[in-house]
């Protein structure tokens, strides 16, 4: 079956070929190995609560930070992680902005209403200011948006509060000073910091750096993440299975979810429920700069990724979170052998062992997963937080475990409804494709009726 057969040109393009040169074969091949004989007795049982493991794996993910930056063109920058800040390279705005099509006035004259003032020029944006208008006791200037205000003036009144008779305009409307006009340098100053370093760039950041004159950026290279399934039952989505052979998806969902938060996914071969080749294929994904395993850390008999991880050396941060799905949960970290590439410190290499039901692989990817490879990526940290939407229809639940179950976000505007879509268990792909969230249900409660608050995790 596939995941017997030596290192295959993976799906995911060059990069993901295990046999390239990122993978040292020669290094993997001089790692000492240890026969197998430990336990899983071995491994201190270490079961967490939700909130408690997210904290583990957040001291674990301040510690990190890449080292390798590249230069990318403005628009490339999207999705990328800003290794360098960006400076105002002038003030923001340049000038004092009209922020209204109007007339710019003196305040001071507008006491009284309505009043006529005398319209002694006009200002469009991108005009440069006569220097001998500046404006006079009972004067205004016609001004667009955008323009800027002459000096004299220190309000804009809007046109909609005016009539331009001939020579004069009737102003029905007061201002007070410093309305619709936003003064020189007021959004930054020439040589603030617009962007902190480990900023994602998104739209609105591109649009700052495009502002401050960025045509290229300066950002982290990608954290390559390994990405390896277990399973004597698992074949390749290309094989044709057997009666009771599963296609291998959650390597895939795993490279999706990695490439969306700015990561490089290396799929791995599919590893066997054998310690040997299991353990040649942790040593070679050790290399990347992050180790996803999926599946074999539950306690059946054939569960060996831990084992052969202690072998290894693992130090395991914990061992299961008080969660479902998920609950086997795995996180730890292997010492480094083969030289860090691309992260401080780089002494040990991060691994989660994560379960292999296939919306436990997806959930726990997102709840431990994601701020790790965001460290990595040189993301500065941030807390996760749920929102919360109306729940529709009642949930019925069991007390102990935090449950992250999928579920549809729909509504509109500012009714935002929630619901659990009907699924068979942490197996059900298909239900949790139609899904669009999870709904988050705290371990003590059993019973939530409709119309109640719920928290929503977005996957
Ligand atoms: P395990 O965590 O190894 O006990 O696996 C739990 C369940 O997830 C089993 O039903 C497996 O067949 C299934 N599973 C494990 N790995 C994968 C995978 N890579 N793709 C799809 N299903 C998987
Ligand atoms: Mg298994």
């Amino acid at each position: 079956m596939a995941g017997r057969r030596a290192s295959r040109p993976s799906l995911l393009g060059s990069v993901a070929q295990p046999s390239q040169a990122m993978f040292m074969r020669s290094k993997i091949q001089s790692f000492p190995r240890i026969i197998l004989g430990v336990s899983s007795a071995a491994i201190p049982p270490s079961i967490l609560t939700f909130e408690q493991a997210r904290h583990v794996v957040e001291k674990h993910a301040a510690k990190m930070r890449p080292t390798e930056k590249e230069s990318a063109e403005l628009l490339e920058g999207e999705g990328r992680v800003l290794a360098e800040p960006v400076v105002a390279d002038r003030d923001f705005p340049p000038f004092p902005r009209a922020t209204r099509d109007g007339y710019a006035v003196r305040a001071a004259d507008l006491v009284r209403l309505p009043v006529k003032l005398k319209v002694v020029g006009e200002i469009k944006a991108g005009a440069t200011l006569d220097p001998r208008l500046r404006l006079q006791a009972g004067e205004a200037a016609t001004i667009m948006t955008g323009a800027p205000a002459p000096s004299g003036a220190d309000a804009v009144v809007m046109v909609e509060f005016t009539s331009h008779d001939g020579g004069t305009v009737e102003i029905s409307r007061g201002v007070s000073a410093g309305e619709n006009i936003v003064p020189a340098g007021a959004e930054a100053r020439r040589g603030n910091q617009l962007l902190s370093l480990g900023t994602r760039l998104d739209h609105a950041a591109i649009a700052v750096a495009a502002s401050a004159g960025k045509t290229h950026v300066q950002v982290y290279a990608k954290p390559r993440v390994a990405i390896i399934a277990t399973g004597d039952e698992i074949v390749e989505p290309e094989a044709r299975p057997g009666p009771t052979q599963i296609r291998n998806s959650n390597s895939y969902s795993l490279a999706a979810q990695v490439r969306a938060a700015g990561g490089e996914p290396i799929i791995l071969p599919i590893a066997p429920d054998e310690p040997n080749r299991l353990r040649e294929l942790i040593s070679e994904g050790l290399e990347a700069d992050l180790l996803l395993l999926t599946g074999g850390v539950s306690m059946g008999k054939h569960d060996l990724v831990e084992q052969v991880l202690v072998e290894l050396g693992a130090e395991f941060f914990f061992t299961g979170a008080l969660i479902q799905p998920g609950r086997p949960v795995v996180f730890g970290s292997v010492p480094r052998v083969a030289g860090g590439r691309n992260a401080v410190p780089p002494d040990c290499t991060y691994f989660f062992g994560l379960p292999g039901n296939p919306v436990s692989t997806m959930v726990t990817f997102e709840l431990f997963v994601r701020p790790m490879l965001e460290a990595l990526s040189g993301m500065t940290s941030r807390k996760l937080v749920f929102l919360h939407a109306k729940l529709k229809s009642e949930i019925k639940t069991k007390t102990g475990l935090k449950r992250f179950l999928p579920a549809v976000l729909s509504g509109e505007f500012e009714q935002a409804e929630v619901e659990l879509v009907p699924w068979q268990g942490s197996g059900d792909i298909a239900a949790t494709a139609r899904a669009n969230c999870y709904i988050v249900i705290p371990a003590d409660r059993e019973r939530i009726l409709a119309g109640e608050w719920v928290a929503v995790l977005k996957g």
